[in-house]
This record gives structure tokens, sequence and C-alpha cells, in this order.
């Protein structure tokens, strides 16, 4: 077996992005299922099994919801941007982009300290985003697709570099119970063959085996999703997994 690490991270959008289009009181219920439910089991089953996790936090839902935040931070797993209201970034002028992600940075800076990476909402970016980001210190993204190992992206027209952690849809919770509607058994499935391909697949250095898993509190939240995602902990523990941040792993690729 070849050593894989695994950052598991999970998207804080509560119900930014229904507040944001003007949804209605269900929706947005929905939304909250993340703080009132989602993050606290998420929390009991990191701690239950001693992992390290990164949680891309909204700036809006951190200026709401202090608590949820603090109780993450102090459980000693790492917050990182995910835009201020879940903006499609894409839609907006350079300008009113800036300010989204500075005053995200400075939202969620006075909660948690230095911010170190992003993951834009929807994974859509804008052809400023990843400059933008650098600019502002920024170590790390994770929401491109062209690759499934982490790599160096070189910003364009800029001396900076940020660490890529691709993703990609097949691991994202909400695109499989949501949108696809499946059983908790064929995700497990999904999430355990790539996790499986990755610790084996002979055209990757045993540095860059990194699995990184999106999931979101409104959905893998519910209770039976929740176990599912516990037993995939167990099965990746029994294959020897090291569960990470992403940001000690973003450090090594920089040396
Ligand atoms: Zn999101």
């Amino acid at each position: 077996m070849n050593d894989i690490s695994v950052c598991l991270t999970f998207d804080v959008d509560a119900e930014s992005s229904q507040v944001r289009k003007g949804e209605d009181p269900v929706k947005i219920s929905k939304g909250q299922f993340a703080i009132q439910r989602g993050v606290p089991r998420i929390l009991d089953l990191l701690k239950k099994y001693n992992i390290r996790s990164t949680f891309f936090v909204c700036g809006w839902v951190a200026e709401k919801y202090p608590e949820t935040i603090q109780n993450i931070i102090s459980d000693g797993h790492e917050i990182a941007a995910h835009g201020y209201l879940h903006e499609e970034l894409d839609t907006l002028e350079f300008n009113e982009e800036t300010i989204v992600h500075e005053h995200t940075n400075q939202i969620l800076g006075d909660l948690a300290g230095k911010i170190r990476g992003f993951r834009a909402p929807y994974w859509k970016l804008s052809k400023y985003t990843l400059t933008i980001i650098s600019e502002m210190g920024y170590v790390f993204d994770s929401s491109l697709m062209d690759e499934d190992r982490p790599y160096i992206y070189s910003v364009p027209e800029s001396p900076k570099n940020l660490v890529e952690f691709p993703v990609e849809w097949y691991l994202d919770d909400w695109i499989l119970f949501e949108h696809h509607q499946q059983p908790a058994t064929a995700v497990f499935e999904i999430w355990k063959s790539q996790f499986d391909a990755i610790q084996e697949i002979k055209d990757m250095e045993d540095s860059r085996r990194v699995y990184t898993l999106t999931c979101h509190p409104a959905c893998i939240g519910h209770a039976y999703r929740i176990q599912m995602l516990e037993r995939l902990i167990r099965y990746m523990k029994s294959k020897q997994a090291t569960f990470s941040k992403i940001h000690p792993i973003a450090v090594e690729y920089l040396l």
C-alpha cells in the first residue's frame, strides 16, 4: 500500500446563497441545517477519529454564526475563504470581486488569524480570482479540475504561485446526494473506489497521493449520510491513510 493523505474539506455555505438569491423560507431553512445540525455532527465525527480538516467559510456566514465558526476553530481545524455571500464570481467586475475577497478575509481573519486558502463558490472563478487571492497572500486554492493531485499553479502575470488542490463533481456530496439523489451505498462506493485508485495508481508519485473530498454540512450532516462518512473514514484508516488540513500539505509543495 502506498502512503496517501486525505483532506476532508467542508464548505460552510449555510443559507448564504439562498439569502443572496432571495429564495423562500424553506430553501433558506435547508441551508440553516448546516448550522443547526450539520457542523455539530461533523465536529463530533472528526473529534472521534482525531482528524483535522479544512472548512471553507463564507464571510457572511462567519458574521451571522460566529459561535459555530469559533467551535470549528477551537477543535483545531483550518478556516479558509469561500466568498462573502456565495457569489458567482464570474458575474462580478474586478473591483467588486476584490471587495468580496478582502471583506471576507477581514471577517475570517478576525476569528481565525491568517487565512491561507480559498475555494470558489460553485467552483466558478473569474479570470481575476486567482490573481487577486495570491496578491492577498493566500497560498492555496481548491477550485480547478485539471488534475487529480495537488500541483503548483503559476499565477498569470505574477511572480506568485498557489498550490492547487483540484476538485471533482464526483468527490462532492452535494452533486451526488442532492442533484442525483444517489443512495449512501452508491456514494460510498464512488468515494472508496477513487480512494483505492489514488492509493494504487502507478502514474502518481507518493508525495502526490492526496485525496481531496468536498462536503457540505447541510448535505453530509443528515444522519444516514454522516454514518456513511464515518464508514469511509474507518475504511481509509484501515488502509493507513493520513488525514490532514490543506495548509500543511501546501507548505510542503512550496518548499
Ligand atoms: Zn459553497
